[in-house]
């Protein structure tokens, strides 16, 4: 686990950030796909929090697209026993961080993505209402890819400017949902995803300040 850190570190403080900015609630840089399923924020609901998951169809099997057309509402659900038990669900995530760290966009920031379900965080119900929310593509019970920490690390640096609410309001699923989900799950290594984040925005200053 060290030297995966190490070289995180080296990576995420020495690479030009991909996704550095946000136009409209758009991130520069992330592949855009359409989801059908948001609606509105309700009216004056500033975006407060990220919220992390995982997900992967079939469960712990990544590749394949599958993730995107759920996402789309096109997933064929004859093809795996696992898609006829979630057959007819119409969800969404803003973000999606594949196992190669690609970032794709499903649905526009200003708008509510349908991810969280019902859910708190510090006593305000509803997290949908208020959320960011990112998918990496992983499960419960298999570890993420470095490159998908470093793209981690860079999307929440970029949103954390570009909406001053969120700054440390970072959760997990299973933080807002505790009884019904444990998506990010173990092995989701929160210290080293915040050391990271830290080394990033020292690099960022330390480079704007040359
Ligand atoms: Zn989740």
């Amino acid at each position: 686990m060290a030297s995966i850190q190490i070289k995180l570190l080296i990576r995420v403080t020495m690479q030009h950030a991909r996704f550095a900015q946000v136009q409209e609630g758009v991130l520069v840089g992330a592949t855009q796909i359409a989801s059908p399923n948001f609606n509105a924020r309700p009216a004056g609901t500033d975006i407060q929090l990220i919220v992390i998951h995982n997900i992967s169809l079939p469960p712990s099997q990544f590749g394949g697209g599958y993730i995107q057309q759920f996402f789309q509402n096109q997933l064929d659900w004859s093809l795996h026993p696992y898609f006829q038990i979630i057959e007819g669900m119409q969800v969404s995530a803003h973000l999606l961080i594949l196992r190669t760290g690609e970032v794709i966009q499903f649905v526009n920031f200003n708008e509510r993505s349908w991810h969280a379900g019902r859910s708190s965080y510090l006593a305000q119900k509803e997290c949908n209402d208020y959320s960011i929310g990112i998918e990496l593509e992983g499960s419960d019970d298999l570890p993420f890819e470095p490159e998908q920490y470093q793209s981690l690390v860079e999307v929440v640096s970029t949103l954390q400017q570009a909406y001053p609410k969120i700054q440390n309001h970072l959760a997990g699923h299973s933080d807002i949902a505790p009884k019904r989900k444990t998506d990010p799950g173990e092995y989701f290594d929160w210290p080293l995803f915040r050391n990271l984040l830290a080394q990033h925005k020292l690099a960022e200053k330390t480079s704007i300040d040359l």
